[in-house]
């Protein structure tokens, strides 16, 4: 049934996909997003539907947010502070952003009765490692390392979503996304794959951080969006349920970018550089993130459908017309 939905973020890459999947479905959309990290240009498609609203401003913005919120039917939550070198270049905004920004949305929501699906991490594991169930232990890495505070200010917004559920009968969906990839993501926060793709296309170094052997799974962004879409239209997730979304195949960072470099034919050299040149004193990373999906399998049948050499070959058939628009 097309609602009205209101998509924080929504000029994001998950966020636009989503964004033009809603619209297709019939929806009125409502995005806000301050354009931080996202883009204009990821909602150039869409730009002159009808059924598009679109706020350029910061969920920080208590009386806009009530306002924007009180038009809608549900709201989903994507509005972050993202990218690991963005966590560590600019900790006070993220910190700000990803905590208060979404005390604000869950208040609004709150205020007006309105259901909120908020996206959070796979970061919220910490260095925990593979076959992460839902309910699996986390294990944060030092106060003295920036990145931390990113899953820290996450693991925040799911317990107040929680806590909002439990508590005050807020329907809410919690949804971790591990690794997203596809059309639209930019390298520049430091996002893997469009990184390789966008040195292997113009044959420049890869760049692998540390010895390479860290593995990470890949989920292509139309999965994804379809499993958010799932999730919006099953009554029983929302009463309060967290969700893993993301592919069980597992790479390693040094394999992805031989298979980057056989799939562009490119004569790009795959360097290896340090954690600390890549990210600065005292960063760290973790070994393993891979996701156990049986949760959302058996909640509403949804399993990855795109495969990784396909995600690779749209990244790199996206990188190049992006080149050739320069
Ligand atoms: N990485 C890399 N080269 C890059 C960017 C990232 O080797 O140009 C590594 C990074 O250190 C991590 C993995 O690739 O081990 C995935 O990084 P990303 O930032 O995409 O996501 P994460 O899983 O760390 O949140």
């Amino acid at each position: 049934m097309s609602q009205r939905t209101l998509v924080t973020g929504g000029a994001g890459f998950i966020g636009s996909h989503l964004v033009e999947r809603l619209l297709e479905g019939g929806d009125e959309v409502f995005v806000v997003d301050d354009l931080s990290t996202g883009s204009l240009d990821n909602l150039a498609a869409v730009r002159e539907h009808p059924k598009l609203h679109l706020a350029v401003d910061t969920i920080l913005n208590h009386p806009m947010m009530m306002d924007a919120v009180g038009k809608v039917d549900r709201v989903v939550h994507l509005a972050a502070a993202v990218g690991v070198h963005k966590i560590i270049e600019e900790p006070v905004e993220t910190i700000t952003t990803n905590v208060r920004g979404s005390e604000i949305v869950l208040d609004c929501c709150h205020e007006q009765d309105r259901p909120l699906f908020v996206a959070s991490t796979s970061e919220i594991y910490g260095k925990a490692g593979d076959r992460l169930h839902e309910d699996h232990d986390r294990l944060m890495g030092s106060v003295a390392h920036r990145r931390w505070a990113y899953a820290c200010t996450k693991t925040l917004d799911e317990f107040l979503a929680l806590a909002y559920y439990h508590d005050k009968g807020l329907p809410v969906i919690v949804a971790r996304f591990f690794n997203t990839v596809g059309p639209r993501q930019s390298g520049q926060w430091g996002m893997v794959l469009p990184s390789f793709v966008g040195a292997a296309v113009r044959d420049e170094p890869i760049t692998v951080y540390g010895t390479g052997e860290q593995r990470r799974c890949f989920c292509h962004v139309q999965d994804t969006v379809g499993a958010v879409l799932g999730l919006l239209e099953n009554e029983e997730a929302w009463e309060g349920g967290v969700f893993n979304i993301g592919h069980e195949r597992e790479i390693s960072i040094r394999e992805l970018a031989e298979l980057v470099k056989e799939r562009t034919g490119s004569a790009s050299e795959i360097r290896f550089v340090s954690y600390e040149e890549a990210y600065g004193e005292g960063f760290e990373d973790m070994e393993r993130r891979q996701p156990d999906t049986g949760r959302i399998q058996k909640q509403i049948g949804w399993v990855p459908e795109r495969t990784l050499d396909a995600i690779i070959d749209e990244t790199i058939a996206y990188a190049r017309r992006e080149m050739a628009a320069a």
